[in-house]
C-alpha cells in the first residue's frame, strides 16, 4: 500500500449534496470518435420501466454500468458523467477505447439501441467548499471528471489543471464559469510508459501552490495517482484537501466491482 492511501484522508467538505444511486437502463444511442483515444457514448438514461429520467448527478460523479465478462458473468465498470440533456434524458460519456477489457468490447459493439444496466450516481468526489484554487491532475480516462468539477468552480474561483495525456492530438476543451480563471497546463506522455508519474512530478514541482486555499483532485493511473497524492503532500498540502481516486492501473484488468486494484 502507498503512503498517500495507508491513512483514510479526512474528507473536505463538499459544495453539492450526493444523490442516492438508483438503477437504470443505458440505451446506446451513438457511439462516435471524440479523439483518436476518446469515445463518445451517448446513451439514453430510462427508469427500468423504460421512461428517461429524471436523473441528477453532482459534478464528477459517474455512473456504473454492468458489461457482461468472457467467463459468462457480469462485471462493473464505471464512467463519469461528461454530459446530461435533461429534455432528451441523454448522457454523454468519454470513454477511452484501450485493449480488449469489458468496457472496450462494449464500445466495439456499441450499436445503437444495445442496453446495459446501470446504477448511479456513484462516487463521492466532487468540487469541493471553502477554498479558491481546485487543482486538478488526471489523464484521457478522467477528463470528464476533470471537466465536470472545473466547470462548476464558483465565481472568484480557480481552476488549475495538468491534464496528462498522449499529445495534442487529445486536447480536449474545458469550459469554466464567468470569473473563474482556468489555468490548463498540457502534459505529453508521448512515448513514456502512462505508469510513470515523472512528468506529472515535474509539472507539479513548478506549481506555486497557495496551499492554504488549495483543494487538489488526482484521477488516472494507479501508480500516478499514488506518486501525485504522496508528492502533494510532499508539497504541505493538507490530506483533508485531496481527493485522490485511481481509475485504472497499467497492465493490469480493474477488478469486477470496477475498481482498480490499490496494492502497487
Ligand atoms: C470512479 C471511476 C470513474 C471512471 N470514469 C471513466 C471515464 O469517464 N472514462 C473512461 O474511459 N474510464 C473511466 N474509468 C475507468 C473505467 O471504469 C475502466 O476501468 C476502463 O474503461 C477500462 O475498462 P476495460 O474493461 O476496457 O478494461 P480492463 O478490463 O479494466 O483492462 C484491460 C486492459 O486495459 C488497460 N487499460 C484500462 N484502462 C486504460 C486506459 N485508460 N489507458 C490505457 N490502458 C488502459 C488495463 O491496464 C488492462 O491492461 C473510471 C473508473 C473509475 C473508478
Amino acid at each position: 500500500m502507498s503512503a498517500a492511501d495507508s491513512q483514510p484522508a479526512p474528507v473536505a467538505p463538499s459544495a453539492f449534496p450526493l444523490v442516492d444511486p438508483a438503477r437504470w437502463l443505458l440505451e446506446v444511442v451513438s457511439v462516435a470518435s471524440l479523439t483518436p483515444g476518446v469515445t463518445r457514448v451517448r446513451a439514453h438514461l430510462l427508469t427500468a420501466n423504460g421512461t428517461p429520467g429524471p436523473f441528477a448527478y453532482a459534478p464528477g460523479q459517474d455512473l456504473t454500468v454492468s458489461l457482461p465478462a468472457p467467463s459468462g458473468s457480469t462485471v462493473s465498470r464505471r464512467y463519469t458523467v461528461d454530459g446530461y440533456d435533461v429534455a432528451s434524458g441523454v448522457v454523454e460519456l468519454a470513454v477511452v477505447a484501450h485493449g480488449d477489457g469489458p468496457g472496450a468490447r462494449w464500445l466495439a459493439a456499441g450499436t445503437a439501441g444495445r442496453r446495459v444496466e446501470a446504477v448511479g450516481p456513484r462516487g463521492k468526489i466532487t468540487l469541493a467548499a471553502g477554498v479558491s484554487t481546485h487543482l486538478f491532475v488526471g489523464d484521457e480516462a478522467s477528463f470528464a471528471a476533470v471537466r465536470a468539477i472545473a466547470a462548476a468552480v464558483p465565481a472568484g474561483g480557480r481552476a488549475l489543471v495538468l491534464a496528462d495525456v498522449a499529445g495534442s492530438h487529445e486536447h480536449r476543451a474545458i469550459t469554466v464559469g464567468d470569473d473563474v480563471a482556468l489555468d490548463l497546463r498540457w502534459v505529453h506522455r508521448g512515448d513514456a510508459p502512462a505508469e510513470s508519474p515523472a512528468r506529472v512530478l515535474d509539472a507539479l514541482d513548478e506549481l506555486d501552490l497557495p496551499v492554504a486555499d488549495t483543494h487538489a483532485y488526482v484521477f488516472g493511473e494507479a501508480h500516478v495517482v499514488a506518486a501525485a497524492a504522496r508528492a502533494l503532500v510532499a508539497h504541505r498540502l493538507d490530506a483533508s484537501r485531496i481527493s485522490a481516486k485511481p481509475y485504472w492501473r497499467a497492465g493490469r484488468p480493474n477488478a469486477d466491482r470496477g475498481e482498480p486494484d490499490r496494492e502497487l
